[in-house]
Formats: structure tokens, C-alpha cells, sequence
């Protein structure tokens, strides 16, 4: 059975709310109910409570929602679990991303594509880069990522042929024709646009490069988990963003 070692993440949940925190046995977790000391954790397993806590290993998802530093809006799980499908990855696949920003739908593409996959991603901005590079860093996710501190240059990935392709950025209108030349045949693309005129815009760059259009928002509705009370949570999020999906026409 896997134990709690020195070093690992654990997702910590108290009452309503998840921390996601490293065991460093001189360190401690302080909270409403008294102190967590890391050290009394390392050898027992994961998915136990403790003094009104309890202790998870992390998932993706919650290391993304708790874990990363965040640089820039990152894309939240409940999109980019549904763009990985729709993009069609799995084990071996070879991404096209830009941009980077935190990191944070890489990581859910570097997963996706497992050990014999590549992601191959473009952020412009050194500062946002180096947070994407140490995101990926502590949580395990570099290995098959190749990060380029770039504005995205299909010179840097001549050769490749990309099973998909991810775009996000505020304007992705010009490197409609660019993507188009480094995609295998009918390989699929998807875009994030938060406004509605991106949208527009972006209708208009995919004539006579993609077909098969689509545009989904994914909305998600959470729920108290009380067995008497059982109704939706009073908020919820809105809005995060349009996604559009297209697949490579040849011409
Ligand atoms: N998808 C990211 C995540 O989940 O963490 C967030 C991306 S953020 C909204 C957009 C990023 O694209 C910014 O960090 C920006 O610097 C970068 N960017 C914009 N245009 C770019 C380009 N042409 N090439 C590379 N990066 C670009």
C-alpha cells in the first residue's frame, strides 16, 4: 500500500474547503481545529482523517485548482478535460499548444499523452514562461513537454507532424494558415476564446482551412452533498470561456 512520504502532495479537506499542500516534516498545517504536523503523516496511507481533517492524495484536477501558481487566468479542468477528449489525445499523440500561460492545460495535455506523447508549447512572455516551467517542474509534468520561450514560430517545430493542435491566445486569427501546415490530415484543432467577438473573428480565418465547426461552453452545476438538504451550491461560475473545435480540410 502506498504511504505518505516526506516530499509528497496531500490534498487536505476541512469543513468546505481543500488546500493542497508538500509534507516537509518540520512544517505544520494550521487551521480552525488545532495543528497538523506533517511528520505525524509519512508512513500512513492516503485517505484518512485526522483530527477533523482529511488527507487525499491530489488529483490532476485539484493540483491545477490548488496546487499551481498562477501567472495568468489559467483554463480551468472542467474545459480542459473536455478539449483533450475533442482533441482526440491519448498515449502517443504529438500537440501543438500556444500559449502557455501557467501551464495549466499543458499539464492536462502532458497527461493525456502520456510517456510516448509530446506537447509542444509556445509562451511569449519570459516571466509567464518561467512559471509554466516550474509548474510543470514540481508536479511532474516536463518530461514530455518541450517548452519553447517563444512567440509561436512553426519554424521551431518544422519536421513535426501534430496529431492536434490547441491555441490560446487572445489573437489567434493570423496563424490560422501556420497551424494548418504542421497538422496531420483532418487532425483536430481547438481555440479558447472568452468573448464572443473572438469568436466572430475567428469564424471568419478558418475558411478554407477547417471544417466540421464547432463551439461549445461547458457549464458545471455542484451540489451540497447533504442527504436533507439537497439542493445546488448558491454560486456558480458563469462563464470561463468559448471552445471552438475544427478538424484540417486538405486542399
Ligand atoms: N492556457 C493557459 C493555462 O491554462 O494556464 C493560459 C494561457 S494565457 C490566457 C495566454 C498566454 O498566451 C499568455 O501568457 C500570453 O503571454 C501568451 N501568448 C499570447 N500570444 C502568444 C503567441 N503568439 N505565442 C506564444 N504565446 C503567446
Amino acid at each position: 500500500m502506498e504511504t505518505i512520504k516526506e516530499g509528497d502532495f496531500i490534498l487536505i479537506r476541512f469543513k468546505e474547503k481543500r488546500y493542497l499542500k508538500r509534507v516537509e516534516s518540520d512544517k505544520n498545517f494550521s487551521y480552525k481545529g488545532g495543528v497538523l504536523y506533517y511528520k505525524d503523516l509519512i508512513g500512513k496511507p492516503f485517505g484518512i482523517s485526522v483530527g477533523g481533517l482529511q488527507i487525499f492524495k491530489p488529483t490532476l484536477e485539484e493540483i491545477i485548482l490548488y496546487g499551481i501558481k498562477r501567472e495568468t487566468q489559467i483554463i480551468y479542468p472542467k474545459d480542459t478535460f473536455f478539449i483533450a477528449k475533442k482533441l482526440n489525445l491519448s498515449e502517443g499523440k504529438v500537440l501543438l499548444e500556444f500559449g502557455t500561460g501557467s501551464g495549466a492545460a499543458t499539464m492536462v495535455f502532458s497527461s493525456a499523452v502520456g510517456e510516448r506523447g509530446r506537447v509542444y508549447t509556445f509562451e511569449r512572455e519570459e516571466r509567464i514562461f518561467q512559471t509554466a516551467k516550474s509548474n510543470l517542474e514540481k508536479f511532474g509534468f516536463s518530461q514530455n513537454v518541450v517548452i519553447f520561450n517563444k512567440t509561436f514560430n512553426p519554424a521551431e517545430v518544422e519536421g513535426i507532424k501534430f496529431d492536434a493542435a490547441f491555441i490560446d491566445v487572445r489573437e489567434p486569427y493570423p496563424y490560422v494558415p501556420q497551424v494548418w501546415e504542421l497538422l496531420k490530415p483532418s487532425a483536430p484543432i481547438g481555440f479558447l476564446l472568452p468573448t464572443t467577438n473572438q469568436v466572430q473573428e475567428l469564424l471568419k480565418h478558418l475558411n478554407p482551412y477547417f471544417g466540421d465547426i464547432e463551439i461549445v461552453e461547458i457549464l458545471t452545476r455542484y451540489y451540497k452533498a447533504n442527504p436533507e438538504r439537497f439542493r445546488p451550491e448558491d454560486t456558480m461560475i458563469a462563464h470561463t470561456a468559448y471552445l471552438l473545435f475544427a478538424k484540417k480540410l486538405s486542399m
